[in-house]
């Protein structure tokens, strides 16, 4: 719904605010309004850009004055396009992204709207790292909240589970601190119960000590896929502690099969058993693993932002048998074209570290992520993408762990049963209780939501 402000109500947000505001009639309005999935195209009627927590305050306020829907920015990553909303106000927070490093304690505070860049090159300078996410364009915070896999789940476990501190503005412009001492409850929900509570003007975060790694990229081509494929499952299987390894499906543009395998290995070992495996798999084409930076490693898979349409839709699965990796081969060459395609990745190792789980997330205990990509940018093949990313990932289903999806991967149009399904229903009904409290009026509803009551 197209809504028009007043350009006297908007400079009076102007001047209460600390940062700016993006009009609809601004130059840079087209590019702030834009988010990493073309697909989504919303026009909201203000982008408060704010800074710090009385900001956002006053953009709630306003929102509510306003009557106006509110949506949250951080590193505009989210698949969904839940970053933007028609007739709205955006609440951005990309001027937010300083990442302060306490190297004694091996503590990192991230501003809200801090990219996994502006994260690795702030605790990389002191040889530290938290376990994040593979783009590095992506926000941190947006990704910790629904969970977080990446170059070193398996060694050290989800990002979420390193969040040790927030402060937030709740939708009624209370600051509130979550931590181990204060709000437990809280920050429980925050590690996987994603944006629902407030808007995290700062998160702190556990690094532990890590600058080189063994990485980079396999590529196979043609009949060896399969074999190939079959040896990450078997490799992965065995949960090594020191290996963590996502790979992707797709066919090249001479309808090919080609499997990229990223492998991000930490341990001593100078030539790791299941690299070797890997290595020695039939159709190799292409490989660049070997020791650089965990910098580097963040750079070895990139993804252009608000060029593609994108439609994802996975589960998680309990196991990846032949039969279930036979499916997906064969779904593979209708419509899995690169960039797009089907990725899976593992969650062995370090995520299952735990008897009493440190927060919501409701997934560790499950063996891989299976993710179906369409990636394409005709306008025209819309539906034609999304019943193929709808129907193969519906072919998955009988292997998954739980009926529900990864929060941060999925669409707008996932019901809110396949929400609670993520997180089992005990879980979800304690984030209800959460969200009752902290946002009962559903402010913060763009998002995978979690409703005060059903
Ligand atoms: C190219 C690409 C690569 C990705 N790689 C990974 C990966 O390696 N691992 C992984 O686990 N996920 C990955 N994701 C998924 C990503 O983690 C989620 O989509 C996440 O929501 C993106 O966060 P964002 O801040 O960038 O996005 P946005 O679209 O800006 O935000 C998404 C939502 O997160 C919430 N949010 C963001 N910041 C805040 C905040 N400060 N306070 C409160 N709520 C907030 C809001 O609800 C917001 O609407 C990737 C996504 C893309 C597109």
């Amino acid at each position: 719904m197209e809504k028009v402000l007043s350009e006297k109500s908007l400079d009076e947000l102007q001047r209460s605010l600390v940062g700016t505001v993006v009009r609809p009639a601004d130059d840079e309005y087209d590019k702030a309004r834009r988010g990493f999935n073309a697909l989504i195209d919303r026009r909201p009627a203000v982008i408060a850009r704010c800074v710090g927590s009385a900001d956002v305050a006053v953009a709630f306020d306003f929102a509510r004055v306003h009557k106006l829907e509110v949506a949250v920015r951080g590193g505009g990553h989210n698949p969904a396009g839940h970053c933007v909303c028609d007739g709205g106000l955006v609440i951005d927070l990309s001027l937010m992204r300083t990442v302060d490093v306490n190297e004694d304690a091996r503590i990192a505070h991230a501003d809200g709207g801090a990219t996994w860049l502006d994260f690795d090159s702030a605790t990389q300078a002191f040889g530290l790292v938290t376990p994040g996410g593979v783009v590095v364009s992506t926000g941190v915070v947006g990704l910790s909240l629904g969970g977080g896999i990446g170059h070193l789940t398996a060694q050290y476990g989800l990002t979420c589970d390193h969040i040790i501190g927030a402060e937030l503005v709740t939708p009624d412009g209370a600051v509130i601190h979550a931590n181990a001492d204060e709000n437990a409850d809280l920050l429980w929900g925050l590690r996987g119960g994603g944006g629902n509570f407030g808007v995290v003007i700062r998160a702190e975060f556990r690094l532990h000590p890590l600058e080189q790694v063994v990485g980079g990229h396999l590529v196979y081509r043609g009949t060896g896929v399969r074999e190939a494929l079959l040896r990450y499952r078997d490799a992965l299987t065995r949960s090594p502690r020191d290996l963590s390894c996502q790979v992707a499906l797709a066919m090249d543009e001479s309808l090919v099969p080609i499997l990229e395998i990223v492998p991000c290995y930490t341990g001593s070992d100078t030539d790791p058993e299941e690299l070797r495996m890997l290595r020695s798999a039939p159709g190799l084409i292409e490989d660049t693993v070997r020791v650089h930076t965990f910098l580097e490693q963040q750079r070895v898979i990139d993804s252009s932002y608000g060029v593609n349409r994108h439609y994802w839709k996975g589960h998680f699965v309990r196991e990846l048998p032949d039969e279930l990796l036979d499916e997906l081969l064969k779904r593979l060459p209708a419509l899995g074209r690169p960039p797009g395609g089907i990725m899976i990745e593992s969650l062995h190792g370090a995520p299952k570290d735990t008897d009493v789980p440190p927060g919501a997330v409701g997934f560790r205990h499950a063996a891989f992520n299976v993710s179906v990509m369409a990636v394409w940018q005709d306008p025209a093949l819309d539906a034609e993408q999304i019943n193929w990313a709808r129907e193969t990932a519906a072919a998955v289903e009988p292997w998954s762990f739980s009926g529900g999806g990864y929060v941060n991967y999925m669409q707008a149009d996932e019901p809110v049963e396949r929400v609670r399904a993520t997180f089992g229903a005990e879980t979800f009904d304690r984030l209800q209780k959460l969200k009752q409290r902290y946002d009962p009026h559903n402010i913060l509803r763009r998002n995978q939501n979690i409703p005060p009551s059903l």
